[in-house]
């Protein structure tokens, strides 16, 4: 084995769980894509670079990354392993309290995020994400191959939910493979999988009021066996769902993710 600067054991509080398998650290590399074009000003993000299994790589392939890490054990290891590689700049904070605008410099520059996230937090973090949608131009995230499933989701699956449409609303989703167990260490219980997500342009969104829209979500889903019509009673009555051009008999899982663009951009317009 040759010598590593990290030491410390997995934490499984944090979520570690450290690729090994190489073949998947080169899929995950060439899913992120080529070297970035250093006129544009784009910022390569990892999140939770961990012991560096794919921020060595990435540095290889890119010359500069900028990593966020909570761990602070790991954060001087990753420094030295990095000076072999490149220009690694690190974050030590909590994602979660990281902001991708102010990362981005306003919206001068846009940001390419990775990672193999922490999956107790994956839900959070893609959220998180979201709120800074404008300045990301891409993600390739590692996740549970379960929330990967809700995410890409088709209207009518058993899986279709509020992660599918919040997701499928702001970005174009494309599931990319699976990673078994046994490539990391050490293994989680379930497999994982990767994905792409890549935001849309405000105008292709279309969504007028986003706090209205992610409750009008927010409440359909809450009790799946409902229709519309009972599901959305505290924001609406079925006579605006029916002036949406929508039937307040169907269930939320069989609404396609512009009914409900339309849906909520017509609640707003009748608040207006
Ligand atoms: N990228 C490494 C790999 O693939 O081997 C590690 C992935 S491990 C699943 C998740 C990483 O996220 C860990 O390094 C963990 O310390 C880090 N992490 C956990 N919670 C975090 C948080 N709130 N903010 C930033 N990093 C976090």
């Amino acid at each position: 084995m040759p010598a590593t600067p990290f030491t410390e054991p997995a934490k499984k509080h944090l979520g570690q769980h450290f690729l090994h398998d190489r073949s998947y650290v080169d899929r995950i590399v060439q899913a992120v894509g080529p070297v970035l074009d250093p006129q544009s000003g784009e910022r390569l993000v990892e999140i939770g670079p961990g012991q560096g299994a794919i921020t060595f790589p990435l540095l290889d392939r890119h010359g500069a990354l900028t990593v966020i890490e909570f761990d602070r054990d790991l954060i001087a290891p990753l420094t030295e392993a990095a000076r072999a590689h490149g220009e690694l700049t690190v974050i030590h904070r909590d994602v979660l309290k990281v902001d991708f605008t102010e990362l981005a410099d306003g919206v001068k520059n846009r940001i390419r995020l990775v990672g193999n996230l922490p999956y107790n937090l994956s839900s959070p973090i893609l959220f998180h994400v979201l709120d800074h949608a404008p300045v990301v131009r891409d993600m390739v995230f590692m996740l549970q191959k379960e929330v990967v499933d809700r995410m890409a989701a088709p209207p009518g699956s058993k899986v279709y939910g509020r992660l599918s449409v919040m997701l499928q609303a702001y970005c174009r989703v494309e599931a990319l493979f699976i990673v078994p167990p046994g490539a990391f260490r050490p293994p989680p219980k379930v497999d994982s999988a990767v994905v792409r997500l890549v935001p849309r342009d405000a105008s292709e969104v279309g969504i007028d009021d986003p706090a209205l829209f992610a409750r009008v979500v927010r409440d359909a889903f809450g009790q799946r066996r409902k229709t519309l019509r009972n599901a959305l009673s505290q924001v609406c009555d079925a006579a605006a769902i029916t002036a949406a051009g929508i039937r307040p008999e169907l269930r939320a899982e069989q609404l396609p993710v512009a009914d409900f663009v339309r849906l909520a951009n017509a609640l707003t317009t009748d608040a207006a």
